[in-house]
């Protein structure tokens, strides 16, 4: 349960906010950091937004205002000790924030968590979590009507919006309620056009992309009787077709395609890190899965990722051999 008047109140209080999220942001984490901006912006507070990661191509749209910032120690580092409150949106750790953690953990601020993952780190002074929501920005649109903070307007429906719409797997994901629909609808009521926030986010995808998916269907493979696929992306990959990490949000879902196939793997080769991302179906807990690796999740998505370490065979056939015992 989310303590909504208390959100609300530290809100209040204070004037100076950083929003940040996690590394490979998705449109939840972007949504969220938008929508929480313009509740801000509403309010009359000064509210800086900063990133490890650039902003996916397709989300840029949701930065209307252009204040995401990608951070560098030499001219954001600052920013941490200076601001009254630092707000975590859509991560539960403070690894997920990569190469801004220390100056996260060692912030003066009042640090905030809003999300909906599961198994949260003690990082912060105060938790708005709850996994039964479907995105963190359905919290934020709760925060509003809850708590009538401000006025639901376009401006922050539109970035709800996308974080819901993608967080849910476009409505279709076990969290999609009636519930949830009669409070989509509200931000529809507010003039956010649904056939058109789709478009940007999922169909103006760069050709690199697109060739990329091409391979990463081609090394799809099958194990445990059919019940497990896995794709294999490589740098080589990246590199022959100009394309980049965040171009492979959503691949590992391909394999849940497959008739049968319960639980799917995409091993992601990147330059600095080697990534995993889990997608099962039914009650098949990939974040346990992915947490023997460190990393962590939802029970149906989750992901992790080694900075020590190459992606070689060996790891590869460790983690499906992991894999092959949750399906049991
Ligand atoms: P994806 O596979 O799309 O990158 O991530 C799926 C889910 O797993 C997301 O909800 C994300 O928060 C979580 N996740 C992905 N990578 C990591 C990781 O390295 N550590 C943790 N704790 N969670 C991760
Ligand atoms: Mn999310």
């Amino acid at each position: 349960m989310v303590n909504f008047q208390k959100l609300k109140n530290i809100i209040l209080s204070n004037n100076t906010f950083l929003l940040t999220t996690h590394v490979n942001p998705d449109a939840d984490a972007i949504g969220s950091e938008i929508a929480f901006y313009q509740i801000l912006k509403a309010l009359g507070k000064k509210a800086y937004i900063i990133n490890h990661s650039e902003t996916p191509y397709n989300l840029k749209f949701l930065d209307t205002d252009n204040v995401i910032r990608q951070f560098n120690l030499d001219d954001y580092a600052d920013y941490f000790n200076q601001v009254d409150v630092i707000v975590a949106l859509d991560f539960n750790r403070s690894d997920r924030t990569v190469s801004m953690q220390k100056n996260f953990e060692r912030a003066k601020a009042i640090k905030i968590c809003i999300d909906h993952h599961q198994d949260p780190e003690k990082f912060v002074d105060y938790e708005f979590i709850d996994t039964d929501y479907s995105a963190t920005g359905e919290i934020l649109l709760s925060l509003i009507t809850e708590t009538k903070l401000v006025q639901l307007t376009k401006e922050i429906a539109e970035p709800i919006y996308a974080a819901i719409m993608t967080d849910t797997g476009s409505f279709r994901f076990e969290r999609t309620t009636a519930k949830l629909h009669r409070k989509v609808a509200t931000l529809l009521e507010t003039g956010v056009n649904p056939t058109e926030i789709y478009d940007k986010i999922y169909d103006q995808s760069k050709f690199s992309k697109i060739k990329l998916l091409g391979r990463a269907l081609e090394s799809i493979q099958l194990s445990a009787n059919g019940r497990i696929a896995y794709m294999i992306i490589t740098q080589k990959d990246f590199d022959e077709f100009g394309a980049i990490e965040s171009d492979t949000e959503n691949f590992v879902n391909y394999n849940l395609s497959i008739e049968n196939v319960v639980l799917g793997l995409l091993f992601i080769e990147l330059k600095n890190v080697f990534k995993v991302s889990f997608r099962s179906k039914g009650n098949i807990p990939v974040n346990k899965l992915a947490a023997e690796f460190g990393g962590g999740g939802h029970t149906n998505a989750s992901g992790a990722r080694f900075f020590d370490r190459n992606m070689t065979s060996e790891i590869i056939n460790q983690i499906l051999s992991r894999a092959v015992s949750y399906i049991k």
